[in-house]
């Protein structure tokens, strides 16, 4: 560890990470300060879908101008990665079908598709047996599909594991400890570290998730809180076999590598433990099941839970929060979207924070709509 660091990002998460992984490639000296061996990170927990097509509030404009910007990012970010580190992601473009077992769940999918075509995304509704034809494992009770060809998921844990790589290469330090607290000392940032030692910043980011245990000078505690989202995996068979996600009204299933295949969520607000309830998995099962009716006969291969950071509005807070001269800059708040808004969400903070101008308009997500 350096005395003094241009840039230092405090939480490694995919936010934090991607973040870095802008900034490095041109900023002289960044750190990025990550305490996941005592708060995992949400990123761990995530399902990794890219799934604009699927949020509730197409509506709202700005988020999900974001999110589709973010997803369109996607395939280079991927492959610019891949190529930089080696690394397999396990990214996949292949679509989401969202399906339906009865009418009304029809209806909501027809809503959702008319409301994509407005924003001219791609989006169809299929009847149940053009969705077997597709994903031959659904249930016969699928009575309807939409099928959302530009939706993508990615593995969160190597992509994390990519993302570190990728920092390091470009050259930024990797500290695996807890910033405590970061007081403004003449013009800089002077970061306290658990460890009992610091170092000095001329800038902070705080990207710290739904954890809120830190002190900064000048900086009010922005509205996160957390959302609890326990899921689970199961080893695939070939009747349980799918080519891409598929969400049910009740849990999302989504087929990985080496024949994994993870089912989530559950949400629950203001829940800041990591318990896992069998109540909770036995209803995503439940949800899975009614969907995909083999995967009753597959085997647990692990069950876990994470802390989404949300908002009040559901929408991610970043810009300048604190004093005028010296602001720190928050990255925070991606809520159920953090692994498909990386990209979009680190290539504007990033161009800001170095004084550039952001491709995409990060107005609607600033830290002071809160008051
Ligand atoms: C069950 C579940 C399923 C999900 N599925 C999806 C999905 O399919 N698609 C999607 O896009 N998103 C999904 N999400 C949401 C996604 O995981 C989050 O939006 C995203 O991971 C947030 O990233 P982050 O970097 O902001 O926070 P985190 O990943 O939580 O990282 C924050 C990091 O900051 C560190 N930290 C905290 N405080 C300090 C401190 N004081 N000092 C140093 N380090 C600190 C923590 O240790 C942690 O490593 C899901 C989340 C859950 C829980």
């Amino acid at each position: 560890m350096k005395a003094r660091y241009d840039i230092a990002i405090i939480g490694g998460g995919v936010i934090g990470l991607a973040l870095a992984r802008e900034l490095a490639a041109q900023t002289r000296s960044l750190a990025v300060v990550d305490a996941s061996a005592r708060i995992p990170p949400a990123t761990a927990a995530a399902a990794g879908m890219l799934a604009p097509s699927f949020e509730k509030d197409l509506g709202g404009g700005a988020l999900y101008e974001l999110s589709a910007a973010s997803l369109r990012m996607w395939s280079s970010f991927a492959v610019s990665l891949a190529e930089e580190t080696g690394a397999d992601i396990d990214f996949r473009s292949d679509g989401i079908l969202g399906v339906a077992l009865d009418a009304a769940a029809a209806r909501k999918l027809e809503a959702q598709c008319a409301a994509l075509a407005k924003r001219d995304a791609d989006a169809a509704m299929l009847t149940g047996t053009e969705a077997r034809a597709l994903e031959p494992a659904l249930s016969d009770r699928v009575t309807a599909a939409m099928q959302a060809p530009e939706d993508a998921q990615v593995d969160p844990v190597k992509l994390t594991a990519a993302l570190r790589l990728s920092v390091e290469r470009r050259g930024a330090a990797l500290i695996d400890d807890y910033v405590a607290s970061a007081q403004a000392e003449a013009g800089r940032w002077r970061v306290a570290l658990g460890a009992g030692d610091g170092f000095v910043a001329d800038d902070i980011v705080i990207a710290t998730g739904a954890a809120s245990g830190w002190a900064i000078d000048g900086v009010s505690r922005p509205p996160v809180f957390p959302v609890k989202g326990e899921a689970f995996s199961v080893a695939s068979t070939s009747a349980a076999s799918l080519a891409r996600v598929v969400r049910g009204p009740g849990a999302y299933i989504c087929p990985k590598a080496g024949g994994r295949i993870v089912i989530g969520a559950t949400e629950q607000r203001d829940r800041a433990d990591l318990d896992v309830s069998a109540a909770g998995i036995e209803t995503l099962r439940g949800g899975a099941v009614d969907v995909v009716p083999a995967l009753e006969h597959c085997a647990e291969l692990a069950r876990w839970a994470g802390l989404r950071p949300a908002t009040p509005d559901g929408a991610p807070i970043l810009g300048p929060a604190g004093r005028r001269a010296r602001p720190a800059w928050l990255a925070l708040g991606h809520h159920r979207n953090g692994v498909l808004l990386a990209p979009a969400s680190a290539a504007a903070l990033a161009a800001e924070i170095l004084g550039n101008e952001p491709d995409i308009d990060l107005s609607p997500f600033r830290p002071n709509r809160f008051g």
